[in-house]
């Protein structure tokens, strides 16, 4: 018996010295090949390529790091705060984690407010002087409508939310870091590097100038409108409509409080809400990509010349204040559908993946609903390590994330244009139709108000209510009497509003948009592990 129990000592260390060795050679294998690999590199744009014969010697297999998330805005904060809670191991890379001064991401809807609780976030706009909004007001030739979001239902905390961004984005950098398997550096992210078609990590710059290199089985890129990065990830087809002019209004009141102002101006809506309980946030659109310029004081006169006149007068001496401390401020309003180029190893997510009209404020709802689909998406898996399951299984974020984005960006570019001037006479129906249905109250308020708030952001009902509007529009044209030239008016009003909407539609897709169930990814079951 002994003999036998000594034999089997004596195999068993064998085996292991042998196991030992190969696994050591192995791993020596390993390092070379990947040292060559990146000697190797064919840097092509934000993309740094290499190839391997062998997918298991990649270095991102000996990382201890789940995702790495470029850009710790509202998308990459709030995702790796979520990732970070399912007990990823998250690397978030930003390039400047001082507190953004912006002009953008200043309100908040209600949707989205109930998304930060879903995601256990809401506590980051306590703390910051944010104010609550409970809806809008809807200002026309001096006339005027009061739109309350259907709050009716929820806790008396639900509600829309304004604050300055930078604050609100600060609070959630400091509550992912909290998490001990959050890291969050500064750096640049200069490429990502890919190796035999998957992504497997990115270059980034240190502000002491350090090269430095992260290894992770996903790369979710979420580096914002100005991205560098997104080029190889999707097509992007970027349009900009318009631009916004930022200006502070302190020491005055809206006329409707803790409402946001939406003021059918010319050529372009003009917004006001508040960001503090002092400081009320002004947007003027400007259509077109060449604003006037402000160093030289064009910009201060048109401010002055052309969009005073048409503020609230209870605004109107703070807004020329403001215009004369100086302090404007633009940023082009993009827009950009979704246009995926399924890549293994990466994603895109927030304004590096798809944008809208700011108009509505939908950029947050959208990253952040985008950001619940995918937690839940991902919840089943226990390793991202398995590349190919992970890739065709994310091929179903583009599908299930569609009904509410699409809702949320074919509203805004269909109410941008609706909301505009126009010298066509046909528009201008459409317009002042949408102004009066809206102020009918009732449903006709409360259904265009749920899609916009992000409280139920349902393709249908918004394809209803912008028919309903262009109809009610023909309606009174026709009403008493109707005339040959009123007739072709409503017939041209239909085929504006269709014109409007069938374009937006056709970029967001109209199968996934409408009928997602149809689409094969969709049904993917999750890899789970055993
Ligand atoms: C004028 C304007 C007003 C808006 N107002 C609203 C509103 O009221 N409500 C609303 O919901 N939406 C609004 N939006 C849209 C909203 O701001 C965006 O949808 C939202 O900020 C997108 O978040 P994000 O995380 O994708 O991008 P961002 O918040 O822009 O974050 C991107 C981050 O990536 C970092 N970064 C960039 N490149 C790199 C790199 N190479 N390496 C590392 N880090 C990098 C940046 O420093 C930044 O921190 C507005 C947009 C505009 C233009």
């Amino acid at each position: 018996m002994a003999a036998v129990i000594d034999q089997y000592i004596v195999w068993t260390f064998c085996a292991s010295l042998i196991g030992f060795l190969l696994l050591f050679i192995l791993r020596l294998n390993d390092k070379n090949e990947s040292k060559e690999d990146t000697g190797n590199c064919n840097i092509q744009n934000d993309i740094v390529k290499s190839s391997s014969n062998d997918g298991d010697s990649s270095p991102e297999h000996g990382s201890r790091t789940d995702v790495i998330i470029v850009g710790a805005g509202v998308a990459g904060t709030a995702l790796a705060h979520t990732l970070g809670k399912d007990g990823r191991r998250v690397h978030v890379i930003e390039r400047d984690l001082t507190e953004p001064d912006r002009i953008v991401g200043e309100l908040l809807q209600p949707g989205e407010y109930l998304k930060l609780v879903e995601l256990g976030l809401e506590d980051c706009v306590e703390e910051i002087d944010a104010q609550q909004v409970l809806g809008y007001a809807l200002f026309k030739d001096g006339k005027n409508t009061r739109l309350s979001y259907p709050l009716e239902k929820f806790h008396a905390d639900v509600s829309g939310r304004s604050f300055h961004n930078g604050r609100f984005i600060q609070r959630m950098r400091e509550k992912a870091a909290t998490l001990p398997n959050v890291q969050l550096d500064q750096g640049t992210v200069t490429s990502l590097l890919e190796e035999n078609g998957t992504i497997k990590g990115v270059q980034y710059k240190t502000k002491d100038g350090q090269e430095l290199q992260s290894f992770a089985p996903l790369t979710i890129v979420c580096d914002g409108c100005f991205s560098n990065l997104r080029r190889s990830l999707c097509k992007p087809k970027v349009d900009v409509p318009s631009c916004f002019v930022g200006l502070v209004l302190e020491n005055c009141q809206l006329p409707f409080a803790n409402h946001g102002h939406v003021i059918l101006a010319d050529p372009s809506p003009i917004l006001f809400y508040p960001i503090s309980s002092t400081e009320i946030r002004c947007l003027v659109d400007v259509p077109g990509q060449k604003i006037p310029p402000i160093a030289n004081g064009e910009m201060a006169n048109y401010l002055k010349t052309v969009v005073a006149p048409q503020v609230p007068p209870e605004l109107h001496d703070a807004f020329i204040s403001a215009v004369e401390k100086g302090n404007i401020r633009t940023m082009p309003n993009r827009s950009m559908p979704a246009d995926p180029q399924p890549t293994p190893g990466a994603l895109l997510m927030g304004d590096a993946f798809n944008m809208r009209h700011p108009l509505t404020g939908g950029g947050m709802t959208v990253a952040l609903s985008d950001i619940v689909v995918l937690r839940n998406l991902l919840k089943p898996l226990n390793d991202f390590h398995d590349s190919a399951s992970l890739t065709t299984y994310l091929e179903s974020f583009y599908t299930l994330r569609k009904p509410v984005a699409s809702t949320i960006n074919t509203l805004a570019g269909a109410l941008y244009k609706v909301f505009s001037s126009s010298p066509d006479q046909a528009r201008k129906e459409m317009r002042q139709a949408c102004f009066d249905y809206l102020s009918l109250g009732g449903v006709f308020s409360s259904g265009p108000i749920a899609l916009l708030s992000g409280l139920n952001p349902r393709p249908l009902s918004l394809v209803l209510h912008f028919f309903a509007v262009a109809i009610y529009g023909v309606g009174r044209l026709l009403l008493p009497f109707p005339s040959l030239k009123r007739m072709w008016i409503g017939a041209r009003l239909i085929s504006s509003a269709s014109g409007i909407i069938f374009p937006i539609i056709k970029a967001e897709g109209v199968r996934q948009m409408f009928f997602p169930a149809t689409i094969p990814a969709i049904y993917r079951a999750p890899p789970v592990d055993d």
